[in-house]
Formats: structure tokens, sequence, C-alpha cells
């Protein structure tokens, strides 16, 4: 008899996966929320999840009898409860092991960038004016990135394609990573304080852990350059929530790009998106950075490949 694999995503996400665990497994393909996987979770042997909507707690794993496998298709598994999953011995796979696979995967990097560029250039409220029947270039000043200093705090894959990046842009670049296993020649290693002081843009890319959470807080954020620009698609949990109201409030930051925040995705109660409302130097996009099909067909697959050593070692 096949297993059975719940899979969460998009459709090409499922293709891979259906196509790789042809011999395995039926792959059944459900809805991102608590209610559809609750449906399904009773006869899953693994779980392929590309959405991380769904929070896998301690009631979902104890009504998951016969799961021995969630393999996570993202780097993050911030919505796995590990003690939950740990104590029934579920195996949990994240694409944070796959470096080098990772490395070419770039849609975040490039979504980190174009939120910096839109924020630079003022782009969505420029884009409204138009669509609105105006042509006023003088409410868009834009900022040029030549010459300016790009601070980025964690420089593992992602922070490293965003030095490339800003090199290319004629920006220096500057890091804050304690951990980096190997920092360029072009790149300028120092404190999280004079990072935060000294940058005109600041772009977030390390993983959510205890350590790090509100590591960018609220007295950093209240030292920053007059006008910078803050970046963050790591997670919404990094960031000080309260300190960076205050200081967008306050006009001492510039702007604010964000794929991320926290409690995502019930947002409606979420104070950055109700000043995001109202004001136009902050840009919320919905954790879509690493969501791009060329991506995740690669990421699904490899996730479904993960799933099938475990279920053949298990039989
Ligand atoms: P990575 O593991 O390659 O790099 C993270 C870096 O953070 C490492 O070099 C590590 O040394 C550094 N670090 C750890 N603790 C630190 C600290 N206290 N101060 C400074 N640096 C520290 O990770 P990555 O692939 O570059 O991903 C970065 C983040 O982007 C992750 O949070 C990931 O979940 C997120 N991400 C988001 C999306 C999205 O859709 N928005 C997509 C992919 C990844």
């Amino acid at each position: 008899m096949k297993y059975k694999v719940i899979y969460m995503g998009g459709i090409e996400g499922f293709e891979a996966a259906r196509v790789e665990l042809a011999d395995t497994a039926e792959v059944i393909q459900v809805e991102a929320n608590t209610d559809c996987l609750n449906a399904y979770i009773g006869v899953a042997d693994a779980v392929i999840d590309a959405s991380m909507k769904v929070k896998i707690d301690n009631a979902m794993v104890d009504s998951a009898p016969r799961l021995k496998v969630i393999s996570c298709a993202t780097t993050g598994s911030d919505h796995i409860d590990r003690e939950s999953v740990d104590a029934r011995g579920i195996n949990v796979n994240t694409l944070k092991e796959d470096r080098e696979l990772l490395q070419n995967l770039t849609p975040a990097a490039e979504l980190s960038w174009a939120l910096l560029m839109a924020c630079a250039r003022k782009l969505p409220q420029a884009l409204k004016h138009v669509k609105s029947g105006e042509w006023v270039r003088e409410c868009f000043p834009g900022t040029m990135l030549n010459g300016k200093q790009l601070g980025l705090i964690g420089f593992g894959r992602i922070g490293g394609w965003m030095a490339r990046y800003g090199q290319a842009f004629g920006m220096t670049v500057v890091c804050n990573d304690p951990y980096a296993e190997s920092i360029p020649d072009f790149v300028q290693s120092v404190s999280l304080e004079r990072l935060m002081e000294s940058s005109d843009f600041i772009s977030v890319h390390v993983h959510l852990s205890d350590d790090t959470r509100d590591l960018v807080n609220e007295g950093l954020l209240c030292e920053v350059k007059e006008g910078a620009v803050l970046i963050n698609t790591s997670r919404g949990d990094i960031i000080s929530q309260n300190g960076l109201l205050k200081v967008l409030e306050s006009g001492r930051l510039g702007a604010a790009g964000l794929d991320v925040i926290q409690g995502e995705p019930d947002i409606d109660q979420n104070p950055l998106v109700q000043y995001a409302r109202e004001h136009d130097n902050l840009l919320i996009t919905p954790h879509i950075g690493g969501f791009s099909p060329d991506a995740v067909t690669v990421v699904c697959k490899r996730a479904a490949e993960k799933v099938r050593k475990v279920l053949g070692e298990s039989k």
C-alpha cells in the first residue's frame, strides 16, 4: 500500500512532489489552512509544507498517529511546535541544510532588493500618482544608490547576494554577522550599533531564534541615520514592532520595506499594517520573497526527496 503525503502550497510544487513520489506515495494537495489540514492529518504519513501558513501545534500532532515526517520546502520552521514533534520522534526537515541548492535560489534576495529600490524611488506612490491622472515629478524626489552605504545584518546566503547587488550599484557595503563563514574583501565587518547609525540602507537577513528575536531593538532603531531605509524579508519578530512604528512616525526612518511581520498571516489588527494604510513610507508585501514558481518547483522536489528517504527507511 502506498503512503499518504499531504502537500500544502502552490500547484507547481504539488506537481514536482507528485512526480518525485510517484512510486512511493499518494500525494494529496490540501488548502493551507488549519481546518483542511485537520481533515487529512489523521491519515498522513508525511506532510510537505511549502506554505508555512498553518501552525503545526501539539493538538495537530496528537491527531496525526501515522505522521513520520514533516518536510518544509522553506528554510524557516517556526510555525512548527518543535517540542511536540520531537516528543513523537517526527522527523522535521527544512531547506536550511541544503546550502548548495539554496545558494542559487535568488527570489528572496531579489525581492529584498526590489523593496529597497521601491523605497528609494517611492515607486508605489509614483505608480498610484499616474493612475490617478497626475504627472508631477517634484512629488517624488528619489535617493541615488551610487555612493550610499548598505548595511547587512546577517551575511549568509541572502546577505551575500544583497552585498553583490549593492556593489553592482556602486554602494559601499558593511555587515554585521558574528558567525559569518566568509566575508568578501569589498564588505567591511562592523558592530551592529555602527551599522545602524551609519548606513543609508539597512537590510536584515538572519533566521529567527531566541538570540535574534528583537535583535533590531527599539534602542538601535532610534539611532538610525536620519532618513535611512530599513528592509526586512527575514522574520517579523527580529525587529521591534513598536520601535519601528516610533521611528517611522517620528520621520527619523525615511521608509521601510517589509515582506514579513509579527503574527502574519493574521494582519487585521497589526499596527504596522494599520500604519501602512495611512502612510506612504511603509511598504508591506505578503511574504512573497521566496515565492517564485521556478524556485518552488526546485525546493518542493527536494522536500519530496527527503520524505521518500524517511518513508523508505521506516518500511
Ligand atoms: P543564512 O542561514 O544563509 O544566513 C543567515 C545568517 O545570519 C548567517 O550567516 C548567520 O551567521 C547570521 N546570524 C545568525 N545570528 C546572527 C546575529 N545574532 N547577528 C547577525 N547575524 C546573525 O539564511 P538566508 O538563507 O540568508 O535567510 C535569511 C532569512 O531570510 C531567514 O530568516 C529566512 O527565513 C528568510 N527568508 C525569507 C524568505 C521570504 O519569503 N521572505 C525566503 C527565504 C528566506
